[in-house]
């Protein structure tokens, strides 16, 4: 950058300079000429006067008038013939090769008289019948002079100048990079350990400040994922322990001793119970993983409702034969269109009506409905079930939470089956939603898009 700047400011000041350069010629020029021209209209005048009549008194005149001419210009007349009237020595030891004026008014050129350089202007006068031609110059060097010194100068002072400049660019963007430094030594701190920590946010309203609460953003996102991830393995590791405990405890307590066969069956039993237990917490420990990981082998195909709710009442009266719980369906006449995983949508539903035979009591009574409103398929599930207290209500699609555990202590269940309900209805462009209060029952809403045909 530092290259970079150097080389652009090089050239800028090369580029002014250049213009300076050419601007200072043209108004030396300018001057020049002005000066000339001045010393022509004097001329004029002198040749216009009454007075100044005859050859001899001309020529007596303009040769006062060039010794009055302290800066070194220099003056000839000539009439029409070609004859001269006055001339300077020097013009008249150099005899310049003079241009034609064809016709122009006046003319200026340059050239070397006496080793010096002049600018002449020439014009041709008219005074009565009479024509003049006349010549002023007027030398040049002190104006060289000047656009050499100034050039001298030039050349001093870019060098210098685009050094200054470049050294302030240098430390000017080594203060801008400071605070991009101070961002990279406190990123290279940030590790597992203090996720929590974040990046100084600069003062100024820039990019750097953009860019700084961006990445602090960011690392709340990663730190709450994180959080996530690792609770969720406590949680799952915690849960594990239990089952596995139970079945290497009544494994051991069953072999410490010569036991009848009804006690090893018993045992047996405990411990294939606990298995098929452990076996669904993995199983849902599993699709949490592949939900985190993306919606891997979920596809979506378009699916009639109303068949599968129906196949779901029909297991959910299986599931519930041993608490005489009283299951209804309700579907309306017309087939509802979806579209929908099938093996993921069947398993929404047998979680939602698992758990209403779970949180029932015998005696009790569910019921499993299904409805098009516009645009949306609602299929609820409803239960007389012990209900859910209104603080337990924002947390129960929460991985690992069941409610009151006191009362769900005695009921199968990791606290996953909602975590897994509400991935699936978000997979399906749907959600899901509860009403209950404790003692009245349940009522959990599954929403989901109509196929439009
Ligand atoms: P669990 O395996 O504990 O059933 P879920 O994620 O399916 O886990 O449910 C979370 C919690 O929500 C349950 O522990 C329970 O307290 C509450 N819950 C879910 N469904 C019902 C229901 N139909 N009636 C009462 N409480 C329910």
């Amino acid at each position: 950058m530092t290259l970079l700047y150097f080389a652009v400011l090089a050239l800028s000041f090369l580029a002014f300079f250049w213009i300076c350069d050419i601007g200072f010629r043209r108004s030396i020029e300018t001057t020049v000429n002005n000066a000339s021209q001045t010393n022509l209209d004097t001329i004029r005048r002198l040749l216009e006067k009454p007075e100044n009549k005859g050859q001899e008194k001309v020529r007596q005149e303009l040769e006062e008038l060039s010794n009055l001419w302290a800066n070194g210009a220099l003056l000839e007349v000539a009439d029409v013939q070609g004859n001269w009237t006055f001339r300077s020595p020097q013009f008249a030891l150099a005899q310049p090769p003079i241009p034609n004026l064809e016709g122009a008014e006046r003319v200026f050129f340059t050239t070397n008289l006496d080793l010096s350089q002049y600018r002449i202007a020439m014009q041709r006068i008219q005074v009565g019948t009479e024509m003049f031609e006349v010549h002023a110059a007027v030398p040049t060097e002190p104006f060289d002079q000047a656009l050499d010194h100034f050039r001298l100068i030039e050349k001093e002072c870019l060098p210098l100048l685009v050094l200054l400049a470049s050294l302030l660019g240098y430390w000017l963007s080594g203060r801008s990079l400071a605070s991009v430094n101070r961002i990279i030594k406190t990123a290279e701190l940030i590790g597992v350990q203090n996720l929590s920590r974040r990046l100084e946010v600069p003062r100024a309203k820039d990019e750097l400040r953009r860019l700084t609460l961006t990445l602090n953003a960011m690392l709340d996102r990663i730190e709450t994922s994180f959080k996530r991830i690792t609770q969720f393995t406590a949680d799952a590791s915690h849960d594990l322990r239990t089952p596995v405990a139970v079945i290497r405890t009544s494994a051991e307590l069953a072999l410490r001793r010569e036991r009848s066969e009804v006690e090893y069956r018993d045992a047996l039993n405990k411990i294939l119970t606990t298995s098929v237990e452990t076996s669904e917490l993995l199983e849902n420990l599993l699709s949490l993983a592949r939900a985190d990981a993306g919606a891997l082998g979920i596809e979506l195909h378009p699916l009639e409702l109303g068949e599968h709710v129906r196949k779901v009442q029909e297991r959910a009266v299986i599931l519930s034969a041993d608490k005489a719980l009283d299951i209804r369906l309700d579907t309306p006449p017309t087939p509802v269109w979806v579209k929908a995983d099938a093996i993921a949508l069947d398993r929404l539903l047998l979680i939602l009506v698992d758990n209403a035979i779970k949180y029932t009591p015998s005696g009790g009574h569910c019921e499993i409905a299904l409805s098009q409103g516009k645009g949306n398929a609602q299929i609820t599930v409803s239960d007389s079930g012990i209900g859910i207290a209104k603080e337990d209500v924002q947390h129960i699609f929460d991985r690992f939470y069941r409610a009151d555990r006191a009362r769900s202590r005695n009921r199968r269940g990791a606290g996953l089956g909602l975590a897994i309900a509400r991935w699936i209805t978000d997979i399906h462009g749907g959600n899901i939603a509860v009403e209950s209060a404790p003692g009245a029952g349940s009522i959990f809403t599954v929403s989901l898009p109509v196929q439009e045909s």
